[in-house]
């Protein structure tokens, strides 16, 4: 099934120079960028799409962290984006994660972890929109 997910180009992979690098391996993977912008995210704003995450003890930290830089927000699109996606960043926490992967590769810690995507297609139809509306999105 053709699917899009909301990705996150995280202020660490930002800071360090791999924009590139970590979009070289999703075109490779053959998802499709569909939507992209850049943006310096308002504490508000990461605290609205961390929504869900509300209650966690690590909760204002994330927050401040998704703040600390830009980010760079994707809507990739293909056949089975959401696993596809999540398959190639890895584990959320880099020293668990598998080799080659994004967060192996790229991330320094579970916070600092290079990027986010979409973990069901609840979550991508919550997150897409939250950053883009349908005008900003290729057909
Ligand atoms: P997710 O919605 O799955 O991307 O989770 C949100 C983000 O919260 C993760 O990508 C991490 O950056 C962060 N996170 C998850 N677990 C922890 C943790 N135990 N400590 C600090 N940050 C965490």
């Amino acid at each position: 099934m053709i699917e899009r997910t909301l990705s996150i180009i995280k202020p660490d992979a930002v800071s360090k120079n791999v924009i590139g690098d970590i979009i070289r391996r999703f075109e490779q993977a053959g998802l499709k960028i569909v939507g992209i912008q850049m943006r310096h995210l308002t504490k508000k704003e990461a605290e609205g799409f961390y929504y869900v995450h509300r209650e966690r003890p690590f909760f204002n930290s994330l927050a401040t962290f998704m703040t600390s830089g830009p980010v760079v927000i994707m809507v990739l699109e293909g056949e089975g984006a959401i696993a596809k996606n999540r398959a190639l960043m890895g584990a959320t926490d880099p020293k668990k994660a598998d080799k080659g992967t994004i967060r192996a590769d790229l991330a320094d810690s579970i916070e600092a972890n290079a990027v986010h995507g979409s973990d069901s297609p609840a979550s991508a139809a919550f997150e897409i929109p939250f950053f883009f509306s349908q005008l900003d999105l290729v057909r």
